[in-house]
């Protein structure tokens, strides 16, 4: 046995997967990926928000951040298609930033869709309206400036909001969406989705303890392991974990 026994022993637990890295496995890839099947076929609308986007005061004091904060051009692909293919009609959105998630899912619904969006932060999505207009889908959105839980909890306790939602993105404050989901399992129908953002962390979920990690990296870290257990324990729904962008984990309601 000697060594030999406990590296099996510890490789028993261990994927036998030879294809899972053919997403990530380089930037060149995924750079490939963008050039290839996402550019070329991303609305003008959702491009020039993009381009707005990266000349956000914030991006350009700190460059980084545009990676942390807008969604990237697969994803919002991803979620243009996901939409269509799940004839989604009513939607919410809770983190809209500049709209470039918003303005996928406004650009996926019907003309007579809906999407209740929210952010503490009215001046960002401000910047991005004006395009959001002139492609035409502003109509389609509710925009309610304030903190997402308050206005949960009062959609609740209306009680006609109970099962309606065909599709919800969560895309906040990490350290809420625990709390979030316990009031979304509710206000998303049987057979709807709701969708949990960023919930491989910068990849920080399997970073070994004492790892350098940014310090907003290292606080919300504990809080998107606690939503990934919850999450796989919770029987109410089916969840998909997808590593696009920074991980996106889709939940669908089946009680
Ligand atoms: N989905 C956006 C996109 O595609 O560009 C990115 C959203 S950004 C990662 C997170 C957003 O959540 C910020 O705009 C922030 O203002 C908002 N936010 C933070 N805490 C919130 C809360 N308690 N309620 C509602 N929105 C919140
Ligand atoms: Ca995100």
């Amino acid at each position: 046995m000697g060594g030999n026994g406990e590296s099996n022993e510890n490789q028993a637990g261990r994927h036998q997967e030879v294809g899972h890295k053919s997403l990530l496995q380089s930037d060149a890839l995924y750079q490939y990926i963008l050039e290839t099947s996402v550019y070329p076929k991303e609305p003008e609308a959702m491009k020039e928000l993009r381009e707005v986007t990266a000349k956000h005061p914030w991006h350009v004091l700190v460059l980084y951040i545009q990676n942390i904060m807008t969604t990237s051009a697969d994803e919002g692909q991803f979620l243009n298609m996901l939409l269509k293919l799940i004839n989604a009609k009513n939607t919410m959105e809770i983190g809209v930033y500049t709209g470039y998630s918003l303005l996928a899912t406004a650009l996926a619904l019907p003309d007579d869709g809906k999407i209740l969006a929210m952010d503490i932060n009215r001046e960002n999505y401000e910047l991005g309206l004006p395009i959001i207009r002139k492609a035409g889908v502003a109509h389609k959105i509710d925009f309610r400036e304030g903190p997402a839980l308050p206005l949960l909890d009062q959609m609740i306790q209306d009680g006609n909001h109970n099962g309606t939602f065909d599709f919800i993105f969560v895309d906040a404050d990490k350290d809420n969406y625990i709390n979030y989901h316990k009031r979304l399992i509710d206000l998303v129908k049987i057979g709807g989705v709701i969708g949990y953002d960023n919930t491989l962390w910068n990849g920080s979920v399997v970073a070994p303890p004492d790892a350098p990690l940014r310090k907003y990296v290292r606080y919300y870290r504990d809080f998107v392991l606690e939503l990934n257990k919850a999450l796989a324990a919770d029987p109410r729904i089916e969840i998909c974990q997808l590593p696009v962008g920074d991980g996106i984990t889709l939940c669908r309601r089946i009680t």
